[in-house]
């Protein structure tokens, strides 16, 4: 390999230039590009959308030899393949859905060093017919993608992942880099330890997402809430939905449907059709919105993705990130949009209580649901705070619902105290435990029939709390919860004190809340804004007939839109009107390849009428 130190590092740049059609490398890419072309070894944390896919693709069409690369996810192979062949390079991929003779097709093509990029599932990199190939052709690199899947207490673990750490020994002069989205201390560890990368040199990058707007709203009616998003801020737009249940995926694809938006379910109580059917199309097609539980979305390539919502509360950060984050991978402007509710807290707390598993595993998932709680309530930025929780800087971003309506903090003691001590009454005097609606109607003054029955107008505390409304009485109760000055317990969700709340109740601890903001309104315009920033209005109509183009161009090839083009060089193409070849190849994302197939039809498409 000593041949790879001569290669020069031009050449990466001219092929991202002509390959791919980019100017310039992003963030951390050329260093990472670099460093692998110059034989190294790399780790690279970069956050979803960030570019990783460059920084191995590139290296194995500069060094000599096909690049093998590792991946997890088989149903996405073809994807990645076809998108490699869309630019020219020659890819392939062995996995177990395919035929002996189409695998023999591949490997011959392997050994007679006419391949690129190879993609292999861990387990086909186990078996010794696979290695002994290897041996036999040129490998350039080996890229472990979705890193991750080498640590055994997250979600993804795969345990063909930890065979990798052999790849060193049977093959220590071809250079090794890992990637993956995850951005947690314990993980990176976890990689580094695990596929022997102690020596290699690690790229950390920001995981800012600055494109992503996030917002955390009051749950009232989820999927009114829903619908009004989508009609007002992404009509058109594809999205993803995450809800907790199976029976809530179907309900709320059932309502999106019923009002008119394409929407369909995704969770693993389908079949195993349907659900890569309603994968497929949400990859092939503009503008669908899947519904789907947690199950769905890890290594999906879909770069436009405009807008991810959550009806329930996510139970880590972690997964919040992981989930939001795909959200926006081309870089434009992108929503992530979580409803919450007291009842999120109530929900969550009891599924903890009666989960399976030690007291030590409880209280990791307490802490989790801490973490997710406190971004939920926080009244500041809630970047910063993500990214805090990640062990990185962030500042106010401007771009997040605190930042762009930002809540007010109130001093809540006395709204604790009352509402602590009326679960205290009730529990000391009465021997009654009641769920947040009885004491809400308690102290509110309420003559329901439950109050009456209960005789709780005679309690000191009955209509102690008229200054507060209704709904906000419920946001003190959610806001105790989750600083755990309150705790739930049982099917009813009945209210308890905790060691802490006799702190609030004997006023050693004062209690900040969050006051929600009456209207999101400026949030929405600073939306709008947005929109109209990324694409001038008079360029609107030019985009969508090249959308229409490139549907039907998409459809005839059986490949995903975005593999045609990307959204973000339509946008371009659509605000430069470009009239000549030389003026397209100008354009961001427009190489070498996709200028000579498709150049004449996109100047075709610009030129001709309605
Ligand atoms: P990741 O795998 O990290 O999520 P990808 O490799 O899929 O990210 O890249 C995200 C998007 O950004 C893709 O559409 C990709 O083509 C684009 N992209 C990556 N690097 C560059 C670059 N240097 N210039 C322009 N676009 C880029
Ligand atoms: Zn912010």
């Amino acid at each position: 390999m000593a041949s790879a130190e001569t290669i020069p590092v031009s050449d990466a740049l001219q092929t991202l230039r002509r390959v791919f059609g980019y100017d310039s490398f992003r963030g951390d890419q050329e260093a990472i590009v670099e460093h692998v072309i110059g034989g190294g070894d790399a780790v690279v944390l970069m956050p979803t959308g960030g570019g990783k896919s460059l920084c191995y693709q590139i290296p194995s069409l500069v060094r000599p030899g096909t690049g093998v690369v590792v991946s997890p996810l088989i149903a996405l192979m073809q994807d990645q393949v076809d998108a490699l062949l869309a630019v020219g390079v020659r890819a392939g991929f062995l996995n177990s859905s395919q035929d002996f003779e189409q695998r023999r097709e591949v490997e011959a093509a392997f050994l007679a060093g006419e391949l690129d990029l190879l993609y292999l599932a861990p387990e086909r990199l186990s078996m010794e017919s696979t290695r002994n190939l290897l041996d036999r052709g040129k490998v350039a690199l080996f890229a472990i993608d979705e890193a991750h899947c080498v640590s055994q207490w997250g979600h993804d673990f795969r345990p063909d992942y930890l065979g990798l750490s052999e790849l060193h020994e049977r093959w220590p002069d071809v250079p090794r880099i890992a990637l993956t989205a995850t951005a947690t201390k314990a993980t990176h560890a976890e990689i580094v330890s695990r596929l022997n990368l102690g020596e290699a040199r690690q790229f950390v990058a920001s995981f800012d997402r600055p494109n992503i707007q996030y917002r955390i709203v009051p749950k009232a009616e989820p999927k009114k809430q829903l619908l009004d998003l989508i009609r007002t801020e992404h009509p058109g737009d594809a999205g993803i939905v995450y809800c907790l249940s199976r029976n809530s995926v179907e309900k709320t694809a059932e309502f999106l449907v019923a009002n008119g938006i394409s929407a369909v379910p995704y969770h693993a109580g389908l079949d195993s059709r349907t659900r890569a059917r309603n994968q497929a199309r949400f990859l092939r097609e503009d503008g669908l919105v899947v519904v789907a539980t947690i199950a769905f979305g890890m290594g999906i390539d879909k770069p436009d993705v405009r807008f991810v919502a959550h009806l329930d509360l996510p139970k880590s950060v972690e997964g919040y990130y992981q989930e939001t984050g795909r959200a926006g991978r081309d870089g434009l402007p992108s929503t992530a949009w979580l409803a919450y509710g007291l009842q999120d807290v109530v929900q969550q707390r009891r599924m903890i209580q009666t989960s399976e598993g030690d007291d030590a595993h409880r209280r990791r998932l307490s802490q989790h649901l801490d973490a997710m709680l406190a971004l939920c309530e926080t009244v500041e930025c809630r970047r910063a705070q993500l990214l805090n929780y990640f062990g990185q800087p962030g500042q106010p971003c401007g771009n997040c619902d605190t930042c762009l309506t930002p809540p007010e903090s109130w001093d809540g003691t006395i709204a604790a105290q009352k509402l602590l001590s009326a679960v205290y009454r009730l529990q000391h005097e009465r021997g009654q435990k009641f769920g947040a609606g009885q004491i809400i109607d308690i102290l509110l003054g309420k003559q329901t029939p439950k109050v009456t029955q209960h005789r709780h107008d005679q309690l000191t505390v009955f209509g102690v709390g008229q200054e507060l409304s209704e709904s906000e009485w419920r946001g003190v109760v959610r806001q105790l919860l989750a600083q755990g000055l309150l705790a739930v317990e049982g099917d009813y969700g009945t209210l308890l004190l905790t060691e802490a709340s006799g702190e609030v109740l004997g006023r050693k601890r004062e209690v900040r809340m969050r006051r929600e903001p009456k209207r999101a309104g400026r949030a929405v315009a600073a939306t709008a804004k947005r929109k109209a920033a990324e694409m001038p209005e008079e360029a609107r109509p030019v985009f969508e007939k090249l959308r229409a183009w490139r549907f039907e161009e998409a459809k005839n090839q059986g490949v995903p839109a975005y593999i045609v083009f990307s959204d973000a060089t339509l946008r371009q193409i659509a605000t430069e009107q470009p009239s000549t070849l030389d003026e397209l190849a100008g354009v961001s994302g427009v190489g070498e390849n996709k200028l000579a197939r498709y150049g004449e039809q996109v100047l075709a498409t610009l030129a001709g009428g309605e």
